[in-house]
């Protein structure tokens, strides 16, 4: 048995190295570590070594991996009709659609179903060009709203950037900064697009003030207001959606990640009827086959209900508030180590000296069976982003490890 497990892995690194790397060093199968199951909070390696997952698939399992109500629901649906005819009216989609209505904040009632974030965010600034008759956009450093050429245009990463350009007209401002805001939208601005928390950059929450104020200057100078919650949404920050913690009800929402359940790829992004008037005088101006799927959109509608269900996000309000205060003690035992500790709900970010240390104190986890990484704009900061399941006693499991792993690193 062990033997064929060997041999398994022995041809997913090579298969790995040979068809799918990008990095000019092959991985080596010494430290091959092979995905095979999940459950809950917990993932395990095909030789049944079980890791705390303590990253949630960089925010897509909120109700952890495989939630049975979920499963459940998918399955039937796969037994009926898997995909969709593209053609007749989908009960599934329409009514996943009806829920999301009862959710987003404001009068957000259109839905447009897609699979991934950045196809929501590219959906999002068409739709913005669209109904402004602008073409300009505002967006902020070190922030992410994905890599098609689009969204890639309002990532505010030059790294990710450069060898792509020239890319749509965008001016990027610092996050959180008011005043730089003032200056940057204007009459020409289709729209301002922003994280509620930067969560790529670094988990940057922004002052109280900011997402008010950009209601305020988008509203004041015509320009619309893209909130993506792609990473924060569906509980993760505390509130169903980050923007509901400030009342701020963006024109545009985006939404992907978590949405449905850690089972089947979705996204979407909402609007106004006023706004979607816009797509009348075409409505393929935007389209996407596999977006409305029924079996995305069924493991959609159950999230919601789950969410509410079992309190998930109460849980990561008060897990999270745990999680921060724990944390911020052992930053106060490893002061040089550990720079800063912040985040909101269950997204919580640990800012190490340096990139190298960060990445050496996350293997330390790793060794440990508890999965962190770095944040993709700011390889400093270890993210946190555990399943919104997830009970204080694994949560104290994970800080046992952290001061392990921190008084480690500590003595090198
Ligand atoms: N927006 C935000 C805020 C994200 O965090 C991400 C992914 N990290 C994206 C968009 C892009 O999502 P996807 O990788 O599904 O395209």
């Amino acid at each position: 048995m062990h033997q064929e497990k060997d041999a398994a892995v022995a041809e997913c690194v090579e298969s790995f190295n040979r068809y799918l790397s990008r990095w000019p060093e092959p991985r080596s199968l010494d430290d091959a570590v092979v995905e095979w199951e999940g459950e809950g909070c917990f993932v395990r390696d095909i030789y049944g070594r079980e890791f705390l997952d303590c990253l949630g698939g960089f925010g897509i399992f909120a109700l952890g991996h495989r939630h049975p109500r979920v499963i459940a629901a998918v399955k039937t649906q796969l037994d009926r009709l898997a995909l969709h005819s593209q053609w007749l009216l989908n009960p599934v989609a329409a009514e996943a659609a009806r829920r999301l209505a009862s959710i987003t904040p404001g009068n957000l009632q259109k839905t447009f179903w897609c699979s991934t974030g950045t196809e929501a965010v590219e959906g999002g600034l068409k739709l913005a060009r669209l109904y402004t008759g602008r073409k300009k956009f505002v967006s902020t450093w070190n922030s992410f709203h994905g890599k098609t050429l689009g969204s890639l245009s309002v990532t505010g990463r030059d790294q990710f950037r450069k060898p792509f350009e020239p890319l749509l007209e965008t001016s990027f401002v610092p996050y959180g900064d008011v005043a730089a805001l003032e200056h940057a939208v204007d009459s020409q601005t289709a729209a301002l697009i922003l994280e509620p928390v930067q969560g790529e950059g670094g988990v940057n929450v922004p002052p109280e003030d900011y997402l008010p104020a950009a209601r305020r200057l988008c509203t004041e100078r015509g320009a619309l207001l893209i909130l993506d919650e792609v990473q924060t949404g569906f509980g993760r920050t505390g509130a169903m959606f980050d923007c509901n913690h400030s009342r701020v009800v963006p024109d545009i929402l985006c939404l992907g990640k978590a949405m449905s359940g850690g089972v089947i790829p979705c996204a979407a992004f909402h609007s106004t009827d006023e706004i979607w008037r816009a797509f009348h005088p075409n409505p393929f101006y935007h389209t996407s086959t596999f977006g409305a799927n029924p079996l995305a959109t069924t493991a959609a509608a159950i999230t919601i209900e789950v969410l509410q269900d079992e309190g998930l996000i109460e849980n990561s309000a008060s897990v999270g508030r745990y999680l921060l205060s724990g944390l911020l003690e052992l930053q106060r035992k490893f002061t040089s180590l550990v720079q800063d500790v912040r985040g909101r709900g269950l997204l919580i970010g640990l800012e190490i000296a340096d990139a190298r240390r960060g990445a050496s104190i996350a293997k330390r986890l790793f060794d440990r069976n508890v999965l962190v990484a770095h944040t993709l704009n700011k390889p400093e900061v270890l993210r946190i982003e555990p399943p919104l399941i997830i009970t204080k006693a694994l949560i104290d499991r994970a800080l046992e490890a952290f001061a392990e792993s921190l008084k480690e690193e500590s003595r090198m």
